[in-house]
């Protein structure tokens, strides 16, 4: 195997959801702009998404390479379909620990693959989160391991202090408030509910795992986040000195090409969506989409799609799921919503899969109901937009608090309990999974969120204003002599 003339990253993205697929194919379409030589290690289906986003980024300089290596992922093995390569492909959610069964033998074959057949050896290897294995493997090659999380470095700073502090095996109920006081002056107030998988008791589903990610997370060499040190109110530093490893801000990486209809968006849906955006006015419409896979109960669906189509703002909403939901829902949604991208319509429905950022960076929009993953949610700060936050689960409701309180972008819509999965109901004391969830946030309390967020007098000024000085900010970040910029060059020249 021969040693890489320039320094030469492997980036292995958590397999299990396209959200840290997409940011980790872009990190390494930025190293590659920066001349290092890039690696991507997946499975087939994600190879694909992988290759079409390198595909339209702009070409590398001085010859640098991004290769998109494609490894089978054995879900037959494990005792899943065929091509189950993600969590959202999954029969059922019963069946995560089977994807982590095959998970860790996708990483035996990594492993062979990177030791005995690879044409280079790496300088470095970058792993997604969850993927203990690849600790081992970096120590075989010799080489340093860094881990990208897919979460800020506000929520991974909060993390750190729940760890090493436990506020929440203080509170006696799951829904008493505990605070977290990780970044002083700013306050962050979760419950025991809220708080991500990472804290579930060691005895429910996956707790053991869960382990086995924090003792990787501690051994690791340093952290690669998606982020840009303006932006998070000194969390970087201070999750450097918390974790005393390296922290390496790099975002935002959507910035890595223009915002562009990608190959999965090249559907018929998409099309309509962005011709639909064209006839509408400046900053009027509301974008209402929870990430890759969110899925609200059909209940809690219906409130809210009964503010959506009464509030006065355009509303382009994306769902996920459609064809799972009962039937009553689904006439409705034929009865009072667009399918077909009629110019003058009023709420844009798309099933399918959304250009979210081409989206983000239309003139129409003018706010974003998210869920506050944190691709999202940096997309939109990147594209200067406004959110009202619904989170669901996972580091969500740490997002809404830097969104809504940290950053003063964002306003909430009041959720204060997660969308139900076996891991939510873990963390909050429970084991089952409640068949029938009841609305926890009514129609008038989301059409108040957004009539906030669509306002037009001094306080949705003031969150717009902030809003567009972020994304100037982020713009600046990834610009040379920008922070990113420079991070990202720091990070390569320590491999030469
Ligand atoms: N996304 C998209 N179209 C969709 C849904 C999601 O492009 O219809 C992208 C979005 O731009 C973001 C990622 O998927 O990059 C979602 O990541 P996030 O961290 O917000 O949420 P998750 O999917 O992990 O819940």
């Amino acid at each position: 195997m021969e040693r890489a003339t320039k320094p030469h990253f492997a980036l292995i993205p958590f397999t299990g959801t396209i959200s840290h697929v997409i940011p980790m194919t872009d990190l390494g379409c930025l190293l590659a702009s920066h001349g290092a030589e890039v690696t991507i290690i997946t499975t087939p289906v994600n190879a694909a998404i992988a290759r079409g986003r390198v595909d339209r980024a702009p070409a590398a300089p001085h010859g640098a390479a991004i290769t998109v290596t494609a490894i089978p992922f054995p879900a037959a093995d494990a005792g899943l379909p065929e091509g189950c390569e993600r969590m959202d492909l999954l029969p059922s959610q019963a069946d995560v620990s089977l994807f982590f069964v095959a998970s860790r033998g996708f990483g035996e074959a990594v492993a062979q693959y990177c030791l005995h057949e690879a044409p280079r050896r790496p300088s470095c290897v970058i792993s997604g989160t969850c993927q203990t294995w690849m600790l081992g493997l970096a120590r075989e090659l010799g080489v340093p391991c860094y881990v990208f999380h897919g979460f800020g470095a506000f929520a991974l700073l909060c993390i750190e202090h729940l760890f090493k502090h436990r506020p929440h095996e203080a509170v006696a109920s799951p829904d008493e408030p505990f605070d977290v006081p990780a970044l002083p002056p700013f306050g962050c107030r979760l419950t025991r509910r809220q708080l991500p998988p990472h804290f579930m008791p060691p005895t429910s589903v996956g707790g053991k795992a869960l382990q086995g990610m924090r003792e990787f997370d501690v051994a690791a060499d340093g952290l690669v986040v998606n982020t840009f040190e303006e932006l998070e109110r000194g969390s970087t530093a201070r999750l450097a000195e918390a974790t005393g490893k390296k922290v390496i801000a790099v975002g935002s990486v959507s910035l890595c090409r223009a915002p562009s209809l990608d190959p999965q968006s090249m559907s018929s849906d998409a099309s309509r969506c962005m011709a639909w955006l064209d006839a509408k006015q400046p900053k009027s419409v509301v974008y209402v989409s929870f990430g890759s896979c969110g899925r609200l109960p059909p209940g809690q669906l219906m409130q809210l799609g009964m503010a959506l189509v009464s509030c006065p703002a355009p509303v382009l909403w994306i769902i996920k799921g459609a064809d799972s939901l009962p039937d009553d829902f689904r006439e409705w949604l034929r009865e009072n919503t667009d399918a077909d991208g009629v110019p003058g319509s009023k709420c844009l429905v798309v099933r399918g899969w959304a250009p979210q950022v081409a989206i983000l960076a239309h003139p129409a929009i003018g706010g974003f109901m998210t869920h506050c993953g944190w691709g999202s949610t940096l997309e939109a700060v990147t594209a200067g937009v406004p959110m009202a936050t619904w989170p669901f689960f996972a580091e969500q409701f740490i997002n809404e608090q830097l969104i809504v309180d940290v950053l003063g972008i964002g306003v909430s819509v009041g959720v204060t309990k997660p969308v139900e999965t076996v891991l939510t109901a873990s963390n909050a004391g429970g084991s089952e999974v409640e068949a029938e969830v009841e609305a926890e946030v009514g129609m008038e309390k989301v059409k108040k969120a957004l009539e906030m967020l669509m306002d037009q007098g001094p306080k949705g000024e003031e969150r717009r204003k902030k809003a567009y000085e972020l994304k100037l900010k982020a713009e600046g970040a990834l610009e040379k002599g920008g922070s990113s910029y420079n991070n990202l060059e720091k990070l390569i020249q320590s491999f030469v």
